[in-house]
């Protein structure tokens, strides 16, 4: 029996569409990629492009699904739009600026029937579930996570990080969260957050927070934005048959004695999953790591640092 290809636009067209979701489209033949969505006129070749999601439904253009990759502030209303008019949502990392928007998306997902993903890209590192699998049954006696990047390297240009809703250091370290949440059995609460916010900045470029596991077994998190030289993205777990550490963003797992890697394929593995719940006509919202993130501005200490200069 011949499937149809999921007929699906881009909506937000900037660097992680481009690196990973044009090629991980253009080669899963469960997709079809049918137009694209910017408004400063940034088209895909060979695809029709449109200024606004307004525009793609006016052009009686026919589709299935969209994946929204534009920065976290305008993602609930283009995703409301979009389940709206009766298509199938992938977000990109964060589902949205707030928990309550994304709440309100899995109602309007669920009231229409159609599948809405909260894509964790970081989850579907290589290291990610063999590390679950390996934790699964042991004591866990505490874990360190270390995600410190050069915002200048990873996001010129981007004004939006920095404003209410962008996320700062929270837009990588969110990614740190989402294997964690994922790998660690139980849920993980927040017990204290300090964060740093640049006097020119309306969101920190740097966070430490303590969380703990369901056991009660202390996660020292360290996310930091000004890191120059070698970049770190670092989970190391200590546990009651030795230390797991998971490095390179998940693609590395060194546990006791052995050490797997392969190449990246998260894109890939993460379209894979949206097709089978399309199909399935299910949806996968985890709000885990986003609810850590609010906890941390609800509870943290706010430091204000000197002003940061691109
Ligand atoms: P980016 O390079 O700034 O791209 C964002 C794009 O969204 C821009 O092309 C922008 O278009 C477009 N956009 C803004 N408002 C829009 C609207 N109302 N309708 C349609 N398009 C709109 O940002 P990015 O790095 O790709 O990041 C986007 C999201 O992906 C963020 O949430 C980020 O956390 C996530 N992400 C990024 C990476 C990464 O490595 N960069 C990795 C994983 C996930 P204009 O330029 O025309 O305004």
């Amino acid at each position: 029996m011949t499937v149809e290809p999921i007929r699906l636009a881009i909506v937000g067209l900037g660097k992680i569409a481009r690196d990973q979701h044009l090629p991980a489209l253009r080669a899963n033949p469960a997709f079809a990629l049918v137009a694209t969505v910017c408004p400063l006129g940034a088209r895909a070749e060979g695809v029709p492009g449109f200024a606004s999601l307004e525009d793609l439904h006016a052009a009686g253009l026919a589709f299935d699904a969209v994946a929204i990759c534009t920065p976290p502030q305008v993602r609930h209303r283009l995703a409301a739009e979009a389940l709206g008019r009766g298509r199938h949502v992938l977000l990109e990392k964060p589902p949205a600026a707030t928990l309550s928007e994304v709440a309100s998306l899995v109602d309007l997902a669920g009231e229409a029937g159609l599948t809405l993903f909260a894509a964790w890209h970081s989850r579907f590192a290589v290291g990610v579930e063999p590390a679950r699998r390996w934790l699964a049954d042991r004591g866990i006696l505490g874990a360190r996570i270390t995600w410190r990047e050069d915002v200048r390297v990873w996001h010129p240009g981007q004004a939006w990080i920095w404003q209410p809703g962008g996320f700062g250091v929270f837009d990588p370290g969110i990614n740190a969260l989402s294997i964690a949440t994922r790998i660690l059995p139980g849920t993980l609460s927040l017990t204290d957050a300090e964060l740093e916010l640049p006097a020119n900045r309306d969101a920190p470029i740097a966070a430490r927070l303590a969380l703990r596991t369901a056991t009660g077994a202390p996660i020292a998190v360290d996310l930091d934005f000004r890191q120059t030289g070698p970049q770190t993205w670092d989970i190391e777990v200590e546990t009651d048959a030795g230390a797991l550490l998971l490095s390179k963003g998940g693609a590395v797992l060194a546990l006791p004695g052995e050490i797997r890697q392969a190449s990246d394929a998260e894109y890939p593995a993460l379209y894979a999953r949206f097709a089978e719940l399309v199909r399935s006509g299910s949806s996968d919202v985890d709000t885990a790591p986003l609810r850590l993130v609010a906890d941390a501005f609800l509870r943290g200490r706010m430091l204000r640092t000197d002003a940061f200069d691109d």
